[in-house]
């Protein structure tokens, strides 16, 4: 990341359905804390499940926000394009930080399938959380990769086991992580050829200058993980505001399926945006 003090943000919806009130007042506090710190912020467009992604909902995720208040310096439609700011046009960047990574054993390729993992720990897995990897393709030292990378398997990051992340977030407070733990070896790279979010995401903040990064608390684990990859690239990480998740009427988190609370919706029915908006004194 440069070594500038220029405030820089971002928002990163995946086109996977319409917006929500949720999406829009975590944006808001982006856009903000940007403004209140005279930064530039940026829209990076997350559409690497191509299996859930849709160009109709990109399209929309964009006229959804400009009717919402908000707006960004940089992006698919403005700034003039320092770089593409969609992720299904980045896979260079995300392919020179697997190599980066492979060179130095950070990541280790893995041929189990989902059904070999869920056998490996002898029960079935529920919950949201995916389960941790057993360790069964994780090789007992770093194995340095150069120049023929394994194309056809899933690749995962090598976690310093029980070793605690801890970091500081800016809206969440202190935050600790146990590798090993509360979280396994982890994806990086599919054997389809598409990074997973983690790496994508950690390539692009860095890549993008990004020196805050704004989003939902359901990605505070993740934050650990994401440090993780900084931390073996050599890259500083950026300061982090987790914003609380908002909630419908009957205290469920809002999905993009629960179409009530969609931008789009809201709009068709004449709402004014202004009243949607969270009060922010960020
Ligand atoms: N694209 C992710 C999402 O829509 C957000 C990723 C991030 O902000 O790091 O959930």
């Amino acid at each position: 990341m440069p070594d500038n003090p220029t405030y820089r943000g971002r928002i990163a919806p995946s086109p996977t359905g319409y917006l929500h009130l949720g999406h829009a007042a975590t944006f808001w506090t982006a856009q903000a804390r940007c403004q209140a710190r005279d930064g530039s912020l940026v829209l990076r467009i997350e559409d690497l499940d191509r299996e859930r992604c849709k160009p109709k909902y990109a399209d929309a995720l964009r006229e959804d926000m400009r009717w919402y208040g908000l707006t960004w310096n940089e992006g698919p439609d403005v700034g003039g394009g320092l770089w593409p700011y969609v992720q299904s046009e980045r896979t260079a960047f995300y392919e020179k930080v697997w190599r980066q990574l492979a060179a130095t054993g950070a990541i280790y390729p893995c041929r189990c399938t989902r059904r070999d993992v869920a056998r490996a720990l002898g029960a079935p897995h529920a919950g949201e959380h995916e389960a941790n990897y057993p360790g069964t393709c994780r090789p007992d030292q770093p194995v340095p990769f150069v120049e023929s990378l394994p194309t056809d398997v899933n690749w995962r990051f090598r976690t310093p086991t029980d070793e605690a992340v801890v970091f500081h977030d800016g809206a969440a407070g202190p935050q600790r992580f146990v590798a090993g733990m509360d979280f396994g070896d982890f994806i990086v790279w599919r054997k389809d050829g598409v990074p997973a979010y983690q790496l994508a995401v950690v390539t692009d903040d860095a890549a993008m200058g990004i020196t805050e990064v704004v989003r939902g608390a359901d990605l505070l684990p993740s934050t650990a993980q994401q440090i993780l990859i900084y931390r073996a690239l050599g890259f500083r990480a950026p300061a982090f505001f987790h914003c609380p998740l908002v909630l419908d009427a009957a205290g469920q988190r809002l999905a993009k399926r629960s179409g009530a609370h969609s931008l789009r919706a809201l709009r068709e029915a004449g709402v004014d945006p202004a009243t949607l908006r969270p009060a922010t004194d960020r």
